[in-house]
């Protein structure tokens, strides 16, 4: 079946054609590894992994790679502002380098809560400077970028256009600009490609332009190159990415292959914290440490992302991940309704649930709409093994985990109780076991003996 993908470069949902039948190579822009991701970020690579499985479920190999940014990426996305790496390092006295690695390592551990799938190849940009400073000296080679006296720009006024993606004219740019710090910069939308560092700069290499660092922009025209080529076929980013950073990373490609460096171009739309920004100084910057704090299992927050379309906003609030815990529960409850089930399905039905969820997926991702189709499955009133193992096929997809019974995290009140229950049993004192029961079921939890233990869940 034929996979539809939205393109932010036609404005189109087109027929997906990977350029190399036997591979498709993507490309993800990855984190600024200076603080832990929150929850709109992670939105961002759970898309990123959604489109990973609906590739791989359709029988694809990948060669993805995604970037760590830990040089160069500066307050504001066009080139204003601190280093946002040497800003952490300043707040949290340590150094950049320290930084990186710590915050690096925080976001891996949230990929393997989330069950993102890692991309085959995670590059970081302070092992790729060189890569850098070349693409850099063959766009300076190509004539496309100029010098100031501290600054190597790109020269958005020799491309034939400048917003391929955003579709906006350099009249617009203009008028949205903000006052230039370089007041030697040519044209509003040219940007740093290579910069000279100050003298108490920690990050710096040696260049052909004396002490530099990258812009941000070039590490990811650099890496995408080297580990994908000259062309490839999808790059992916959240929405914020459109107008200035992949607008510059098609802007270098241009001056340095002469052509666009991706066929297809996807966008995750933000998410919204109760209908609003987040924000720092409105307190609602949520990690995932926060969910769990709040007793929140991290894949509950991915099956509250299946409730919008990934070109949709989406609207968090405790009451949305609350209902998202719910269904989570309810549906993994069904899984095992089915698994215990010894009724019979026709094929045919199963052939049908298993095509209307591929038509949904492939369908630009449409999860909202592939997640009705596992409802339709889960609460069916037929109870098969078959459909237990079409949820878990469809779980390639969802990552959601089914066949895991969920660990709830009990409070300690009634983790006491329950351990004075299993002494009380030990010692055959099956009145006291009982009252414990009885005290457990009037705080809201199940009790069930198993032969392998007790089983505790909540009503
Ligand atoms: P950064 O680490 O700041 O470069 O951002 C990492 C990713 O998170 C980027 O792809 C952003 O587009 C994305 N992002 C940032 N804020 C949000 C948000 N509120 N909702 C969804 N994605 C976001
Ligand atoms: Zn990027």
């Amino acid at each position: 079946m034929d996979i539809k993908l939205y393109n932010t470069l036609t404005r189109e949902k087109e027929i997906f054609e990977p350029i190399d039948k036997k591979e498709v190579r993507i490309y993800s822009c990855g984190p600024t590894v200076y603080y832990y991701a929150h929850i709109g970020n992670l939105r961002a690579y759970l898309f990123m992994d959604n489109l990973r499985r609906v590739l791989r479920y359709n029988g694809y190999k990948l060669k993805h790679a995604m970037n760590i940014t830990d040089v160069g990426h500066l307050e504001s996305d066009a080139d204003e502002g601190e280093d946002k790496m040497a800003k952490a390092a300043r707040r949290e006295n340590k150094d950049p380098y320290q930084i990186a690695a710590f915050y690096t390592e925080k976001f891996m551990e949230d990929l393997d809560k989330l069950n993102i799938w890692k991309p085959e190849i995670i590059c970081k940009a302070t092992d790729h400077i060189k890569d850098m400073e070349e693409y850099v000296k063959t766009i300076i080679k190509n004539g496309y970028a100029y010098e100031t006296k501290n600054t190597i720009y790109f020269d958005t006024s020799k491309l034939d256009k400048y917003g391929v993606l955003s579709n906006i004219s350099a009249e617009e740019q203009k008028a949205g600009a903000r006052v230039e710090f370089d007041t030697e910069k040519r044209n509003v939308t040219d940007f740093a490609l290579w910069i000279k560092a100050p003298e108490n700069h920690i990050m710096k290499w040696d260049s052909f332009f004396g002490k530099c660092y990258p812009g941000w922009h070039i590490e990811c025209s650099a890496m995408s190159r080297k580990y994908l080529g000259d062309f490839f076929d999808i790059h992916t980013g959240g929405i914020d990415h459109i107008p200035i950073h992949h607008e510059n990373e098609i802007a270098q490609s241009k001056g340095c292959t002469g052509h666009i460096p991706a066929k297809t171009w996807m966008h995750c739309e933000f998410l919204l914290i109760n209908g609003g920004k987040m924000s720092k100084s409105l307190n609602n910057l949520y990690t995932l440490a926060d969910l769990a704090e709040r007793g929140y299992d991290p894949i509950v927050y991915r099956m509250f992302n299946f409730t919008s379309h990934y070109r949709n906003k989406i609207n968090f609030t405790w009451e949305a991940l609350d209902s998202a815990k719910v269904a989570l529960n309810r549906l993994k409850d069904a899984y095992q309704k089915h698994l215990n089930g010894t009724e019979n399905v026709e094929d045919s039905v199963i052939a049908d649930y298993k095509n209307r969820f591929l038509e949904a997926i492939n369908d630009d991702l449409n999860m909202p709409l592939a997640m009705s189709v596992v409802w339709d499955v889960a609460k069916n009133n037929v109870k098969s093994k078959k459909f237990a193992d079409l949820l878990l096929d469809f779980d390639q997809v969802l990552g959601l985990k089914l066949d895991e019974v969920s660990k709830v995290e009990l409070p300690d009140e009634i983790m006491s109780i329950i351990n004075d229950r299993k002494i009380a049993r030990e010692n055959k004192d099956w009145a006291e076991s009982d009252r414990l029961r009885d005290l457990l079921n009037e705080k809201g939890y199940n009790v069930k003996d198993t032969k392998d233990g007790m089983e505790v869940t909540e009503k």
